[in-house]
């Protein structure tokens, strides 16, 4: 660890390198909301860390424990502190990434969370997805090479064997900072070819990819963005059953990641 943020990017290679032979010791989940959050809390016996890792005054929540033989660390953004409802979006998702990352180097982070999907993509309600890229698309800069860095769009942390031993489905999730879909987002989540949308996902990988953990992103499905139904109204009336079955996947996900090292997954 002493070379650690000295020189090139020799040390962190040769890092990662020796970690994907070692079995995974700590996971970092980050989670949204916290009707998504508390039964993953509550499934694995986690704890709220009474000394906080953040600032003072940051409403960011830090769950731990342990299970099986894995550190278990969730962390979810908490509620706005004026106006009391989470603190969803790629702002909060962003620097609690960070703030985490730099307080905790998990082998491992799991962005788990709902999603709209896209029925003309294969997405139904319920359905959990393995993003295998993300991507913007309300950061429209068109200017040459701006307009690539505005979409960020990357590949996620590649898990094969993880996607088939529990039967999940891959798809490329893209992430805005609103619920409904305005036009022109539209046309760029055709573009990103996205079958799930998400309003977190590829800030959390821009973070993961900056401090080199790697990252992967489960998403439940709660609304069908092509479909009649108003995507609120959907979202709410579906949220407690998709959560349920949300939380299910990212206990099966850890029960497989325990024992093994990244490279198996
Ligand atoms: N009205 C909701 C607001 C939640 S915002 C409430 O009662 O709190 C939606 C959250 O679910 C975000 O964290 C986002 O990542 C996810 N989400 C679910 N469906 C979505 C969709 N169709 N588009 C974008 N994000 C969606």
């Amino acid at each position: 660890m002493a070379a650690h943020g000295e020189g090139s990017g020799a040390p962190v290679d040769s890092m990662v390198a020796q970690l994907e032979k070692h079995p995974i010791s700590s996971i970092l989940i980050i989670i949204a909301m916290q009707t998504e959050a508390l039964p993953v809390v509550n499934k694995f016996q986690l704890v709220e860390n009474p000394h906080s890792l953040f600032p003072e005054g940051v409403p960011w929540v830090h769950y731990h424990g342990t299970y099986k033989d894995i550190i278990i660390n969730l962390v979810w953004p908490g509620k706005d502190l004026t106006l009391g409802v989470d603190s969803v979006g790629t702002v909060s998702a962003s620097l609690v990434t960070y703030a985490s990352i730099q307080a905790l180097q998990p082998d491992l982070i799991i962005n788990a969370g709902t999603a709209g999907g896209f029925k003309a993509k294969g997405a139904g309600i319920g359905d959990i997805f393995l993003a295998s890229h993300v991507a913007f698309h309300d950061r429209r800069i068109p200017i040459p090479v701006f307009d690539l860095y505005g979409v960020g769009s990357r590949q996620t942390f590649p898990t094969p064997n993880l996607l088939k031993a529990l039967n999940l489905k891959a798809g490329k999730l893209s992430t805005g900072d609103s619920l409904d879909m305005a036009p022109q987002d539209e046309a760029s989540i055709a573009a990103n070819d996205a079958t799930v949308k998400d309003m977190e996902g590829a800030a959390v990988a821009y973070v993961a990819g900056l401090l080199k953990i790697p990252a992967i992103f489960v998403k439940a499905v709660t609304d069908i963005v092509d479909g009649e139904k108003p995507t609120a109204e959907e979202f709410l009336q579906n949220l407690a059953t998709v959560t349920a079955a949300l939380d299910g996947a990212v206990a099966q996900i850890v029960d497989f990641i325990s024992g093994k090292c990244l490279s198996d997954l």
